[in-house]
Formats: C-alpha cells, structure tokens, sequence
C-alpha cells in the first residue's frame, strides 16, 4: 500500500491546486501564475459563483478535473458547454463544500466573497489541505475555530491577503522571536483626504475607483470605507497570535511597504514591492521557496516619496467598529461581518449612503445576542440573524 502511494507520487509530482472563487480577481490571478508555472502546478477544481461563461472559457483552457457552478441554474449550461471534455461538472454550494476533500488536492485556494467561504474552509482543513487563504471573512467569522481546528488537524494556513502575505514574509527566519509590533499598511483608499460633508454624497461609482489596487466590487467597497483593514486587523490577531493592542494600522498611500513587524529589539522589517496580488499568491502556493515572476519591478526612481498617516476613525468609523469587535470577542466579528455584506450589498444597489453603511453595522452589533463562546452553528445562526437585522435596518430608512 506505502509503495503504491509512492510511485503514485513520483508520476504526480505536479501541485494540485483547488481554486474555489475561480472567476474572481483572485481566482484569474491564480490562473496566471499556474500558467506561468505549469511545471510545478496544476488546476484540480475551479469553481464559481455566478459567471458561467467565464468559468466555461477557464475550464476549456485548463482542463481541470472537476469544475463546479454554486448557482444551480447555470448547471445545464455549463454541462452542455463542457460535454466534448473529460470533466466532472457539479453545482451547488454544498458541492463545492465537499469538493475540497478530494484525496489529489493538496492546495485549497479560497477565493470567494464573504461567508460563503466558511465551511468549505473548514472542510479543506479537516481534510489537511493546505489552506492558501484568501477569503478574510473566513477567519474574521470563525477565527477561533478555524485556529483550534488548523492546530488539531495540523494544516497549515498561509496568507494571500498581500499585507498578512508581507508579515509572514518578515517572520520567515525569525521563529521563536517574539512579535512586538504588527504594522498593517493601508491605502486609504479613494477618500483618504475627504470631509465628512463630501463623504456624505459619494456614489458607489466614485468608491469603485480604487487607486492602487484592481480588485472585485465587495473588497473595493470594504477598502473605500476601511472596513477591509478592520477585517485585516482581525485576521492579523488569528493568523499571527498577536494581541489587538500589538496591531497598528498605518495609511501608507504609495502601497509600496505591504506592511511591517517590529520585534523586541526595535528592530522593523517590512516587505515591498509592486501592488500585484500574484506575488502573494504565487508565495502561498511555492512557500517557503520563491518562484521566478515576470511582473514589473519596483523602480525606486518612481518611489521617491513613500508618505504615512495616521488612521482616522471618526471619519471612517468602520475601522474602529471593527476594534470593537476585536475586543469584545466571541460572535461579535461574525455579526460584523454580515452586517457589512449586507450594506456593502445595499450600497451598491444605491439603497443605503456610504455613512450610513458604519450606522447600521453599529445598530446590528446592539441588537444581535451577543454569545463569548459560539460554536459553528452559533456562527450560523448569528450570520442569519445579523443579515435579517440588517437588512431590517436598510429597509427601515425608507419608511
Ligand atoms: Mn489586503
């Protein structure tokens, strides 16, 4: 039996990667780097939401082994459009939670939006697949569980979010250091240098224009109003085992520093380079080795003035709501989260302003039961019931 799984081994030396959110920013960019790589990586599974045709010309080029539609009522499409290949086609969010199981897979991208992410995670763990984490909300959600879990069954979790991605680059080499400091860098955003009066009246257009990164609606929205470092903060305490009090954030316009750990001599590292999610990705996928990219190189000619401020959480409250969370624990992070999914939602949907997204998150972490200590249908059930409130909220303004 041990000899067979060795041969089977050698001929399958190539990585097989799962890419869940496959037609996402993330997801194409994954793509990019397997196809840059395609010696050492292979597409085992994509999946996405919504947008069948993309993942049909994503399929036809990479062949993957299985391919799966969480909308139900693309899945006659996507079975038609791939009949002339050898896939297995699926729909439905319940298969793309069993999914990750599969015994070839030994890398689970998590690239969806929000929630939706929580339990194929936690299945990917169970099943000691090594978690290439982009999906945030995951471990904002469920950091304590998904921790206890990853330390159970032993899987490691490694950070494509590009500022964790620099942290866990400056910590290479540095075990058994203790942490002083993690310094999560910030953009700021499109209205990094608004008032409250302009901020009152900015369109969802206007916050779709991200000034350095390219990134899917949800996240560019959740960058314009600092709710994405709020959550960067939490996913930083789970993924580092650092305090809330030992986590700065810093507005850093240029994103040339990803960000920084200061240890207990003073001493501060920090990673730099280009804003381009495929180093991160790519990191995740070949750590700790580091793979040839072919992507611009920082020219610090260009780079002559790297600038920093202070976070300004009156005018951006959802960073501070996020603190709150932080310190207050238990399902608080969770009711937070689908809370702003819901307003994100609205937002873009021109049904709640861009200031009234931080009043109704607020509301919904009153009136949700607050529990210390959840389990996972704990999560569950305060995901629904924080969305119903939510949404209660958002409907509410208009009576
Ligand atoms: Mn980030």
């Amino acid at each position: 039996m041990e000899n067979r799984n060795f041969a089977k081994d050698k001929i399958k030396m190539k990585k097989q990667i799962a890419i869940l959110g496959s037609t996402g920013s993330i997801g194409t960019q994954a793509l990019q780097v397997i196809e840059e790589h395609s010696d050492l990586y292979e597409v085992y599974v994509l999946t996405a939401n919504d947008r069948v045709q993309e993942l049909i010309a994503q399929a036809r080029k990479f062949v993957p082994e299985i391919v799966i539609i969480a909308n139900e009522a693309h899945y006659a499409c996507l079975k038609e459009a791939l009949s002339d290949l050898p896939i297995k086609i699926y729909a439905g969010a319940d298969a793309i939670s069993q999914v990750v199981s599969e015994a070839s897979i030994d890398i689970v991208l998590t690239a969806m939006v929000g929630y939706a992410g929580l339990k194929p995670t936690i299945n990917a763990i169970r099943a000691r697949k090594a978690i290439a984490l982009a999906n945030k909300e995951t471990l904002v959600v469920a950091g304590e569980l998904i921790n206890e879990l990853a330390r159970v069954c032993g899987t490691p979790i490694l950070p494509v979010d590009s500022e964790h991605s620099a942290v866990f680059q400056c910590l290479t080499g540095e075990i058994g250091n203790p942490i002083e400091k993690v310094i999560l860098t910030a953009s700021g955003g499109p209205f990094r240098t608004y008032n409250m009066k302009q901020l009152s009246t900015v369109t969802k257009e206007q916050a779709l224009k991200h000034p350095n990164w390219n990134m899917g609606a949800k996240i560019t929205i959740d960058s314009a109003s600092m709710m994405n470092k709020g959550f960067e903060v939490i996913e930083a305490k789970w993924l580092f085992g650092v305090r809330p009090d030992q986590i700065e954030v810093i507005v850093h316009p240029q994103s040339v520093i990803h960000s920084m750990v200061q240890f207990e001599d003073g001493a501060v590292k920090a990673q730099l380079g280009m804003p381009d999610m495929r180093l991160p990705i790519q990191y995740a996928f070949s750590y700790p080795d580091r793979l040839h990219a072919s992507f611009p190189r920082l020219d610090f000619s260009q780079c002559t003035n790297l600038t920093f401020e202070q976070p300004d959480t009156t005018r951006f409250r959802n960073l501070a709501l996020a603190y709150e969370a932080l310190h207050r624990a238990g399902n608080m992070p969770c009711i937070v989260n689908a809370a702003n999914e819901v307003v994100v939602s609205a937002f873009l949907h021109d049904k709640v302003s861009f200031l009234g997204m931080s009043d109704i998150i607020e509301k919904t972490m009153n009136r949700v039961a607050f529990l210390q200590k959840p389990d996972y249908d704990d999560y569950v059930m305060t995901d629904s019931e924080a969305r119903r409130v939510a949404l209660e909220l958002v409907e509410q303004q208009y009576l």
